[in-house]
């Protein structure tokens, strides 16, 4: 028997939405005994079905749903064959040219707090959840089955496993052991840095592939002013489309060692390319009072806002860094200002990067909305899922 979740009158229109979230202060009470990671039955306060989850006792997020049909429950067979076409789903982007490919997004993809990318011959699992805490086996079960070549490596080290009460697991589950630094193919043509073992996420930034491509086809000749570079994926793409000059900019030493490697390994010309370690804030008020200029200043910072106790303070960083750029860029500059902080919705980026424009006292028009790569499902009901949103903006 199950034990059943009742919620609170008026907090089931979120999972009738199909989101995946049941919050602790929508839950009016637990009938029979649940433990972390157990499936649970969801029901509104009078006991109607809304929908199947796991349970986790020490997170705000006390369920999430993954199926929201009573007479289909999120066994075995039901969490393999959603690994199976999301995988499947990524096909037509491994025929591109890519050989870095998020196989499983997570809410995007119907499994809450499970993330699984391809580096090459490399699979690497995270784990986020109690509920792909409880299902990890169905998951690798069918991820043997689907890639028998491959080797596994586990980096479920996120900032979320703590919230759910989980420790950390990090290491090999099969075959080889992942070297600090592999390349993966990337649109074909530029190899991108990955770090596996200790590098950011699960070794890499995949989010941003299509920007990065973007980027290549209008740099032509162009000074690039790289900040929150990491492993320099968007300054080999705008060696690539024939940029003039990269800057580089990341407070991470080996970030940037692995993305020195990079440029040679990519047989891009290393003289076009400058590493520089230093903070961006500081590093862009700094060529602001030099007079320095450049064609186009590309912004991917870090997730600033964490929460909503966080949103106010990481607005006013946005902005402070768009203005800053907005400073540097000559006449028909272009700026690519990014942020990957799920509450800061499009609406508000745009009016932030607004804001920043008016106070560096420039005339801006939008070329391009940007967002993250379409392998990094955005799930309708789930508008959490569109966490990486961006902006090509150029100078009038
Ligand atoms: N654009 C990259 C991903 C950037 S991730 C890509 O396409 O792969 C964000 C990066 O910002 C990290 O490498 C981190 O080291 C760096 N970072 C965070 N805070 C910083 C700061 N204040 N100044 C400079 N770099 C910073």
């Amino acid at each position: 028997m199950y034990a059943t979740v009742k919620l609170n009158e008026g907090r089931d229109k979120s999972l009738k939405r199909h989101h995946p979230w049941v919050f602790s202060k929508a839950v009016a009470r637990v009938e029979g005994n649940a433990d972390a990671g157990d499936l649970v039955k969801v029901t509104d306060n009078i006991g109607n079905f809304l929908a199947w989850g796991f349970y986790s006792p020490s997170s705000q997020i006390r369920v999430r749903a993954l199926s929201f049909k009573e007479n289909e429950l999120p066994d075995e067979k039901f969490i393999r064959d959603l690994v199976r076409s999301s995988c499947k789903r990524r096909d037509a982007l491994v025929e591109r040219g890519n050989e870095g490919v998020r196989l499983v997004a997570s809410e995007g993809d119907l499994l809450p707090g499970l993330i699984v990318d391809r580096y090459g011959k490399f699979i690497v699992l995270s784990v986020s959840s109690q509920a792909m805490e409880h299902c990890r086996q169905f998951v690798l079960d069918e991820l043997f089955e689907l890639y028998p070549e491959c080797s596994f490596y586990e980096r479920s080290d996120t900032k979320a496993r703590k919230k759910e009460g989980l420790s950390d697991r990090c290491g090999v589950i099969k075959g080889e052991e992942p070297p600090e630094v592999i390349y993966v193919l990337e649109g074909g043509q530029i190899r991108i840095p990955v770090e596996i073992p200790h590098g950011h996420k699960t070794g890499a930034y995949l989010d941003q592939r299509q920007s990065r491509i973007y980027l290549s086809t209008i740099c032509r000749g162009k000074s690039v002013l790289n900040c929150f570079s990491y492993t320099g994926g968007f300054g080999l793409w705008a060696l690539k489309g024939g940029a003039k000059s990269v800057v580089n900019v990341d407070v991470s030493g080996p970030a940037l060692d692995a993305a020195r490697h990079g440029v040679v390994e990519n047989h891009l010309d290393p003289g076009r390319c400058h590493f520089i370690r230093d903070d961006v804030f500081e590093y862009l008020r700094k060529k602001v009072n030099e007079g320095v200029k450049y064609d186009v200043v590309v912004l991917d910072p870090p997730k600033f806002a964490e929460s909503a106790a966080t949103l106010k303070r990481a607005c006013r960083g946005y902005q402070d860094i768009a203005r800053l750029g907005f400073s540097l860029l000559s006449e028909g500059g272009r700026l690519l200002t990014f942020s990957c902080s799920g509450i800061v919705d499009q609406a508000l980026f745009q009016k932030i990067t607004a804001d920043a424009a008016l106070e560096a006292g420039v005339t801006a028009q939008i070329r391009a909305a940007l967002r993250q790569d379409c392998d990094h499902t955005i799930s309708l009901p789930c508008p959490e899922s569109f966490y990486l949103k961006g902006l090509d903006v150029e100078v009038l």
